[in-house]
Protein backbone atom coordinates (compact mmCIF):
# COMPACT_ATOMS: atom_id res chain seq x y z
CA UNK A 1 0.00 0.00 0.00
CA UNK A 2 1.04 3.85 -1.01
CA UNK A 3 1.87 6.05 2.16
CA UNK A 4 1.34 9.49 0.76
CA UNK A 5 4.68 11.09 0.96
CA UNK A 6 4.58 13.87 3.39
CA UNK A 7 4.14 11.49 5.69
CA UNK A 8 6.08 8.50 4.56
CA UNK A 9 8.60 11.44 5.03
CA UNK A 10 7.87 12.22 8.86
CA UNK A 11 10.20 11.06 11.40
CA UNK A 12 8.84 9.24 14.67
CA UNK A 13 8.90 11.05 17.87
CA UNK A 14 12.34 10.90 19.07
CA UNK A 15 11.42 11.56 22.71
CA UNK A 16 8.66 8.98 22.71
CA UNK A 17 10.75 6.19 20.47
CA UNK A 18 13.32 6.48 23.33
CA UNK A 19 11.05 6.19 25.83
CA UNK A 20 9.50 2.97 23.97
CA UNK A 21 13.21 2.02 23.60
CA UNK A 22 13.74 1.78 27.35
CA UNK A 23 10.93 0.64 28.06
CA UNK A 24 11.25 -2.59 25.59
CA UNK A 25 14.99 -3.59 27.46
CA UNK A 26 13.39 -2.81 30.75
CA UNK A 27 10.39 -5.79 29.78
CA UNK A 28 12.93 -7.90 28.75
CA UNK A 29 14.04 -7.75 32.68
CA UNK A 30 17.19 -5.54 32.27
CA UNK A 31 17.21 -2.63 35.34
CA UNK A 32 16.85 0.30 33.04
CA UNK A 33 16.91 3.59 34.74
CA UNK A 34 15.14 5.56 31.78
CA UNK A 35 15.46 9.39 32.12
CA UNK A 36 14.02 9.52 28.19
CA UNK A 37 10.81 11.03 28.66
CA UNK A 38 8.83 14.35 30.07
CA UNK A 39 6.49 12.85 32.11
CA UNK A 40 6.27 13.62 35.36
CA UNK A 41 6.31 10.82 37.61
CA UNK A 42 3.78 12.18 40.24
CA UNK A 43 0.55 10.55 39.83
CA UNK A 44 -2.52 13.06 39.24
CA UNK A 45 -3.80 14.86 42.70
CA UNK A 46 -6.63 13.12 43.82
CA UNK A 47 -9.40 16.17 43.68
CA UNK A 48 -8.86 16.31 39.99
CA UNK A 49 -8.95 12.34 39.33
CA UNK A 50 -12.33 12.98 41.71
CA UNK A 51 -13.93 15.19 39.75
CA UNK A 52 -13.67 13.08 36.46
CA UNK A 53 -15.38 10.30 37.99
CA UNK A 54 -18.06 12.50 39.26
CA UNK A 55 -18.77 13.68 35.86
CA UNK A 56 -18.98 10.15 34.78
CA UNK A 57 -21.28 9.21 37.32
CA UNK A 58 -23.23 12.19 36.62
CA UNK A 59 -23.59 11.14 33.36
CA UNK A 60 -21.20 13.15 30.97
CA UNK A 61 -20.95 10.45 28.64
CA UNK A 62 -22.09 12.26 25.74
CA UNK A 63 -20.07 14.71 22.93
CA UNK A 64 -19.21 18.15 24.34
CA UNK A 65 -19.40 21.25 21.78
CA UNK A 66 -16.13 21.15 19.96
CA UNK A 67 -13.99 23.63 21.84
CA UNK A 68 -14.77 22.16 24.92
CA UNK A 69 -17.89 23.02 27.73
CA UNK A 70 -18.79 26.52 28.47
CA UNK A 71 -17.35 26.40 32.13
CA UNK A 72 -13.95 24.66 31.04
CA UNK A 73 -13.35 27.35 28.53
CA UNK A 74 -14.17 30.47 30.87
CA UNK A 75 -12.33 28.48 33.36
CA UNK A 76 -8.92 28.67 30.84
CA UNK A 77 -9.96 32.35 30.03
CA UNK A 78 -10.33 33.10 33.69
CA UNK A 79 -6.84 31.61 34.07
CA UNK A 80 -5.35 33.39 31.56
CA UNK A 81 -6.15 36.93 32.31
CA UNK A 82 -5.31 35.96 36.22
CA UNK A 83 -2.27 34.54 36.16
CA UNK A 84 -0.68 35.36 32.33
CA UNK A 85 -2.52 38.91 31.92
CA UNK A 86 -3.94 37.77 28.48
CA UNK A 87 -7.03 39.63 27.32
CA UNK A 88 -8.71 36.36 26.33
CA UNK A 89 -12.72 35.15 26.80
CA UNK A 90 -13.99 31.82 26.50
CA UNK A 91 -14.81 32.65 22.85
CA UNK A 92 -10.84 32.88 22.34
CA UNK A 93 -10.00 29.43 24.01
CA UNK A 94 -10.39 25.54 22.55
CA UNK A 95 -9.54 22.21 24.04
CA UNK A 96 -7.79 19.81 22.67
CA UNK A 97 -6.23 16.49 22.47
CA UNK A 98 -2.81 17.26 24.45
CA UNK A 99 -1.02 20.63 23.63
CA UNK A 100 0.11 18.16 20.47
CA UNK A 101 -2.72 18.67 18.98
CA UNK A 102 -3.16 22.21 19.49
CA UNK A 103 0.20 22.86 17.89
CA UNK A 104 -0.69 20.64 15.12
CA UNK A 105 -3.92 22.67 14.64
CA UNK A 106 -2.18 26.06 15.16
CA UNK A 107 0.70 25.15 12.44
CA UNK A 108 -2.69 24.05 10.20
CA UNK A 109 -4.29 27.40 10.16
CA UNK A 110 -1.86 29.69 10.19
CA UNK A 111 1.10 28.03 7.67
CA UNK A 112 0.78 28.08 4.02
CA UNK A 113 2.65 26.13 1.88
CA UNK A 114 6.25 28.14 1.83
CA UNK A 115 5.84 30.33 4.57
CA UNK A 116 8.74 30.67 6.68
CA UNK A 117 8.30 29.56 10.52
CA UNK A 118 11.02 30.90 12.45
CA UNK A 119 12.38 28.19 15.12
CA UNK A 120 14.72 28.61 18.32
CA UNK A 121 16.88 25.14 18.35
CA UNK A 122 17.60 23.55 20.43
CA UNK A 123 13.63 23.09 20.30
CA UNK A 124 11.40 20.01 21.71
CA UNK A 125 11.37 17.45 18.54
CA UNK A 126 7.85 17.55 17.25
CA UNK A 127 7.36 21.37 16.20
CA UNK A 128 9.84 20.82 12.97
CA UNK A 129 7.15 17.80 12.06
CA UNK A 130 4.87 19.78 12.63
CA UNK A 131 5.54 22.67 10.43
CA UNK A 132 6.47 20.80 7.88
CA UNK A 133 3.15 18.95 7.64
CA UNK A 134 1.60 22.31 7.20
CA UNK A 135 3.57 22.52 4.47
CA UNK A 136 6.14 25.36 6.32
CA UNK A 137 9.50 25.90 6.01
CA UNK A 138 11.42 25.75 8.87
CA UNK A 139 14.04 28.49 9.48
CA UNK A 140 16.28 27.39 12.71
CA UNK A 141 17.45 30.51 14.92
CA UNK A 142 20.18 28.35 17.05
CA UNK A 143 21.05 28.97 20.14
CA UNK A 144 24.44 28.94 22.10
CA UNK A 145 25.31 26.70 24.84
CA UNK A 146 27.22 29.74 26.29
CA UNK A 147 23.87 31.42 26.75
CA UNK A 148 21.98 28.71 27.97
CA UNK A 149 20.89 28.50 24.08
CA UNK A 150 18.55 30.78 24.62
CA UNK A 151 17.96 33.56 21.64
CA UNK A 152 17.97 37.57 21.68
CA UNK A 153 15.32 39.72 19.72
CA UNK A 154 18.21 40.86 17.64
CA UNK A 155 19.08 37.00 16.42
CA UNK A 156 15.27 36.54 15.73
CA UNK A 157 15.47 39.24 13.95
CA UNK A 158 17.87 38.38 11.20
CA UNK A 159 16.45 35.82 10.83
CA UNK A 160 13.13 37.40 9.45
CA UNK A 161 12.51 37.41 5.80
CA UNK A 162 9.47 38.54 3.67
CA UNK A 163 7.91 34.67 3.94
CA UNK A 164 8.37 34.70 8.01
CA UNK A 165 4.76 34.21 8.88
CA UNK A 166 5.05 32.63 12.15
CA UNK A 167 7.66 32.20 15.59
CA UNK A 168 7.50 29.63 17.87
CA UNK A 169 8.32 30.46 21.28
CA UNK A 170 9.13 27.74 23.79
CA UNK A 171 10.24 29.44 27.50
CA UNK A 172 10.50 27.47 29.47
CA UNK A 173 12.47 25.24 26.87
CA UNK A 174 12.10 21.53 26.00
CA UNK A 175 15.37 20.80 26.05
CA UNK A 176 16.81 22.87 27.58
CA UNK A 177 15.62 23.74 30.77
CA UNK A 178 16.43 27.34 30.48
CA UNK A 179 14.14 30.47 29.98
CA UNK A 180 13.74 33.94 28.92
CA UNK A 181 13.76 36.29 31.43
CA UNK A 182 10.82 38.95 31.19
CA UNK A 183 13.23 41.48 30.01
CA UNK A 184 14.02 39.24 26.91
CA UNK A 185 10.12 38.32 26.01
CA UNK A 186 9.37 42.03 26.12
CA UNK A 187 12.17 42.72 23.54
CA UNK A 188 10.95 40.12 21.47
CA UNK A 189 7.55 41.62 21.35
CA UNK A 190 8.84 45.20 20.61
CA UNK A 191 10.85 43.65 17.96
CA UNK A 192 7.87 42.23 16.53
CA UNK A 193 6.18 45.72 16.36
CA UNK A 194 8.05 46.28 13.56
CA UNK A 195 6.53 42.49 11.86
CA UNK A 196 3.21 43.37 12.08
CA UNK A 197 2.72 40.13 9.18
CA UNK A 198 4.13 37.36 11.63
CA UNK A 199 2.04 35.48 14.40
CA UNK A 200 3.30 34.00 17.60
CA UNK A 201 2.89 30.44 18.51
CA UNK A 202 3.86 30.73 22.30
CA UNK A 203 4.10 26.75 23.70
CA UNK A 204 3.67 27.65 27.80
CA UNK A 205 3.89 24.21 28.46
CA UNK A 206 6.21 24.29 31.61
CA UNK A 207 5.29 27.82 32.55
CA UNK A 208 4.61 26.62 36.59
CA UNK A 209 8.25 24.93 36.47
CA UNK A 210 10.19 27.33 37.53
CA UNK A 211 12.89 27.24 40.01
CA UNK A 212 13.79 31.04 41.73
CA UNK A 213 15.59 28.34 44.39
CA UNK A 214 18.14 28.01 41.86
CA UNK A 215 18.10 31.42 39.88
CA UNK A 216 16.59 33.92 41.67
CA UNK A 217 16.23 35.65 38.55
CA UNK A 218 14.22 32.96 36.96
CA UNK A 219 10.58 34.52 36.39
CA UNK A 220 7.81 33.62 33.51
CA UNK A 221 6.33 36.06 31.27
CA UNK A 222 3.58 35.37 28.56
CA UNK A 223 4.22 37.09 25.71
CA UNK A 224 0.87 37.22 24.88
CA UNK A 225 0.92 39.85 27.44
CA UNK A 226 2.88 42.48 25.82
CA UNK A 227 0.49 45.11 23.79
CA UNK A 228 2.45 45.02 20.79
CA UNK A 229 1.55 41.28 20.28
CA UNK A 230 -1.31 40.90 22.62
CA UNK A 231 -4.05 40.77 18.38
CA UNK A 232 -1.42 37.83 17.31
CA UNK A 233 -0.10 35.48 19.66
CA UNK A 234 -1.61 31.81 20.20
CA UNK A 235 -0.78 30.56 23.43
CA UNK A 236 -0.28 27.02 23.87
CA UNK A 237 -0.36 25.46 27.38
CA UNK A 238 -2.03 22.34 28.71
CA UNK A 239 -2.88 20.09 31.96
CA UNK A 240 -0.09 16.97 31.43
CA UNK A 241 3.14 18.39 32.77
CA UNK A 242 1.78 20.95 35.95
CA UNK A 243 -0.59 18.68 37.51
CA UNK A 244 0.60 15.39 36.19
CA UNK A 245 -1.83 14.75 33.70
CA UNK A 246 -0.47 13.67 30.83
CA UNK A 247 -2.16 10.26 30.38
CA UNK A 248 -5.12 12.29 30.13
CA UNK A 249 -4.44 14.08 26.85
CA UNK A 250 -5.70 17.72 27.34
CA UNK A 251 -4.10 20.74 25.87
CA UNK A 252 -5.70 23.90 24.80
CA UNK A 253 -4.97 27.06 22.42
CA UNK A 254 -6.08 30.36 22.83
CA UNK A 255 -5.69 33.96 21.94
CA UNK A 256 -7.22 37.14 22.41
CA UNK A 257 -8.72 40.00 20.05
CA UNK A 258 -8.58 39.74 16.71
CA UNK A 259 -6.48 36.67 17.07
CA UNK A 260 -9.99 35.15 18.24
CA UNK A 261 -10.36 34.28 14.48
CA UNK A 262 -7.53 31.66 14.08
CA UNK A 263 -8.92 29.29 17.14
CA UNK A 264 -12.75 29.86 15.09
CA UNK A 265 -10.51 28.18 12.15
CA UNK A 266 -8.55 25.88 14.53
CA UNK A 267 -11.70 24.64 16.07
CA UNK A 268 -13.29 24.19 12.13
CA UNK A 269 -11.04 22.18 11.80
CA UNK A 270 -10.95 20.21 14.99
CA UNK A 271 -14.47 19.57 14.35
CA UNK A 272 -13.45 17.23 11.68
CA UNK A 273 -10.56 16.05 12.90
CA UNK A 274 -11.16 14.95 16.66
CA UNK A 275 -14.29 17.00 18.18
CA UNK A 276 -13.61 17.60 21.71
CA UNK A 277 -11.85 16.07 24.46
CA UNK A 278 -14.48 13.28 26.45
CA UNK A 279 -16.80 15.32 28.37
CA UNK A 280 -16.28 13.70 31.73
CA UNK A 281 -12.93 15.28 32.17
CA UNK A 282 -14.50 18.98 31.41
CA UNK A 283 -15.49 19.16 35.38
CA UNK A 284 -11.16 17.92 35.82
CA UNK A 285 -10.37 20.80 33.82
CA UNK A 286 -11.72 23.31 36.40
CA UNK A 287 -10.82 21.68 39.67
CA UNK A 288 -7.07 21.74 38.20
CA UNK A 289 -6.85 25.49 37.47
CA UNK A 290 -9.09 26.56 40.36
CA UNK A 291 -8.60 24.10 43.48
CA UNK A 292 -5.17 22.27 43.19
CA UNK A 293 -2.36 25.03 43.23
CA UNK A 294 -1.00 23.30 46.91
CA UNK A 295 -0.87 20.20 44.53
CA UNK A 296 1.07 22.00 41.81
CA UNK A 297 3.38 23.76 43.93
CA UNK A 298 4.62 20.56 45.74
CA UNK A 299 5.30 18.83 42.42
CA UNK A 300 7.48 22.24 41.50
CA UNK A 301 9.38 22.32 44.47
CA UNK A 302 10.12 18.48 43.72
CA UNK A 303 11.07 19.28 40.70
CA UNK A 304 13.62 22.06 41.70
CA UNK A 305 15.23 19.69 44.09
CA UNK A 306 15.96 17.60 41.39
CA UNK A 307 17.24 20.45 38.94
CA UNK A 308 19.41 21.01 42.48
CA UNK A 309 20.82 17.17 42.11
CA UNK A 310 20.93 16.85 38.39
CA UNK A 311 23.68 20.56 38.11
CA UNK A 312 25.28 19.39 40.67
CA UNK A 313 25.95 16.17 39.84
CA UNK A 314 26.71 17.10 36.29
CA UNK A 315 28.96 19.86 37.35
CA UNK A 316 31.27 16.96 38.79
CA UNK A 317 31.41 15.50 35.15
CA UNK A 318 33.39 17.87 32.91
CA UNK A 319 33.33 15.46 30.06
CA UNK A 320 29.17 17.08 29.89
CA UNK A 321 28.15 21.03 29.67
CA UNK A 322 24.99 21.98 29.88
CA UNK A 323 23.48 25.16 31.40
CA UNK A 324 22.53 24.75 34.60
CA UNK A 325 18.60 23.68 34.73
CA UNK A 326 15.93 26.84 36.09
CA UNK A 327 12.75 25.59 34.89
CA UNK A 328 10.87 22.76 33.41
CA UNK A 329 12.56 19.30 34.09
CA UNK A 330 15.15 18.62 31.49
CA UNK A 331 19.37 19.55 31.29
CA UNK A 332 20.80 19.52 27.89
CA UNK A 333 24.04 18.33 27.64
CA UNK A 334 26.62 19.22 25.07
CA UNK A 335 29.06 15.94 24.07
CA UNK A 336 31.97 17.53 22.58
CA UNK A 337 34.00 17.23 25.22
CA UNK A 338 33.66 13.60 24.88
CA UNK A 339 33.92 12.88 21.09
CA UNK A 340 35.72 10.24 19.30
CA UNK A 341 35.93 8.79 22.64
CA UNK A 342 35.48 5.16 23.34
CA UNK A 343 32.79 3.46 25.80
CA UNK A 344 33.35 0.78 27.97
CA UNK A 345 31.99 -1.37 25.95
CA UNK A 346 34.04 -0.31 22.98
CA UNK A 347 31.50 1.56 21.09
CA UNK A 348 32.91 5.00 19.38
CA UNK A 349 31.04 8.17 20.64
CA UNK A 350 30.76 10.62 17.33
CA UNK A 351 27.54 12.25 18.42
CA UNK A 352 24.47 12.53 20.68
CA UNK A 353 22.88 9.45 19.03
CA UNK A 354 26.11 6.85 19.80
CA UNK A 355 25.96 8.24 23.04
CA UNK A 356 22.44 7.41 23.95
CA UNK A 357 22.58 4.31 22.28
CA UNK A 358 25.95 3.34 24.11
CA UNK A 359 24.43 4.76 27.49
CA UNK A 360 21.54 2.56 27.13
CA UNK A 361 23.22 -0.15 26.70
CA UNK A 362 26.08 -0.82 28.55
CA UNK A 363 24.89 1.64 31.87
CA UNK A 364 21.12 0.80 31.11
CA UNK A 365 20.43 4.47 31.37
CA UNK A 366 18.15 5.85 28.82
CA UNK A 367 18.59 9.71 27.54
CA UNK A 368 17.20 11.40 24.13
CA UNK A 369 19.68 12.35 21.88
CA UNK A 370 20.10 15.49 20.97
CA UNK A 371 19.83 15.48 17.02
CA UNK A 372 16.63 15.84 16.54
CA UNK A 373 16.27 19.17 18.89
CA UNK A 374 18.09 20.60 15.98
CA UNK A 375 20.37 22.96 16.14
CA UNK A 376 23.43 22.11 18.40
CA UNK A 377 21.71 19.02 19.04
CA UNK A 378 23.36 16.60 17.04
CA UNK A 379 26.03 16.46 19.40
CA UNK A 380 24.32 16.88 22.61
CA UNK A 381 22.20 14.52 24.71
CA UNK A 382 18.75 15.58 26.83
CA UNK A 383 18.15 14.09 30.41
CA UNK A 384 15.12 14.35 31.97
CA UNK A 385 14.47 14.69 35.39
CA UNK A 386 10.95 13.86 36.20
CA UNK A 387 11.59 11.04 37.71
CA UNK A 388 12.13 9.66 41.52
CA UNK A 389 15.17 11.39 43.56
CA UNK A 390 16.60 7.24 44.41
CA UNK A 391 15.99 6.94 40.42
CA UNK A 392 18.21 10.00 39.97
CA UNK A 393 21.09 9.47 42.34
CA UNK A 394 21.64 6.14 40.75
CA UNK A 395 21.19 6.92 36.94
CA UNK A 396 23.95 9.36 37.39
CA UNK A 397 26.26 6.87 39.80
CA UNK A 398 26.16 4.66 36.48
CA UNK A 399 26.53 8.04 33.82
CA UNK A 400 29.64 8.51 35.78
CA UNK A 401 30.64 4.81 35.78
CA UNK A 402 30.08 4.98 32.36
CA UNK A 403 32.16 8.29 31.95
CA UNK A 404 35.14 7.07 33.68
CA UNK A 405 35.38 4.15 31.70
CA UNK A 406 35.48 6.25 28.73
CA UNK A 407 38.74 5.78 26.51
N1 LIG B 1 5.11 21.18 24.13
C1 LIG B 1 6.24 20.84 24.75
C2 LIG B 1 7.34 21.81 24.82
C3 LIG B 1 6.37 19.57 25.32
O1 LIG B 1 7.50 19.25 25.95
C4 LIG B 1 5.32 18.67 25.21
C5 LIG B 1 5.55 17.29 25.77
N2 LIG B 1 4.64 16.45 25.92
C6 LIG B 1 4.15 19.08 24.55
C7 LIG B 1 4.09 20.34 24.02
C8 LIG B 1 2.97 18.21 24.37
O2 LIG B 1 2.32 17.95 25.56
P1 LIG B 1 0.90 17.22 25.64
O3 LIG B 1 0.52 16.85 24.25
O4 LIG B 1 1.13 16.05 26.53
O5 LIG B 1 -0.02 18.22 26.24
N1 LIG C 1 7.18 16.16 25.61
C1 LIG C 1 7.72 15.04 26.33
C2 LIG C 1 9.17 14.86 25.96
O1 LIG C 1 9.73 15.70 25.29
C3 LIG C 1 6.89 13.80 26.13
C4 LIG C 1 7.12 13.06 24.84
C5 LIG C 1 6.66 13.88 23.66
O2 LIG C 1 5.47 14.09 23.53
O3 LIG C 1 7.57 14.35 22.96
O4 LIG C 1 9.77 13.90 26.39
Amino acid sequence: MRVASRVRSLAESSTLAAAARARALAAEGRPVLSLTAGEPDFTTPANIVEAAIAGLRAGLTHYAPTAGTPDARAAIASKLRRENGLACEASGVTITVGAKHALHLAMECLVEPGDEVLLPTPAWVSYDPLIRLAGGTVVEVPGEASRGYLVTAEDLERAITPRTRVLVLNSPSNPTGTMHSPDSIREIAAMLAGHPEITVVSDEIYEKLVYPEIDPAASFLSIGSCPEVADRTITINGMSKAFAMTGWRIGYAAAAGEGTEAIRAMIRLQGQMTNGIPTFLMPAIVEALERSADAVESMRKAFARRAALVAQRLAAMPGLQAPTPTCAFYAFTDLTAILGRTSPGGRLIEDGDGFAAALLEEALVGVVSGRDFGGPGRTAARFSFACGDDHLVEAFDRLETFLDGLR
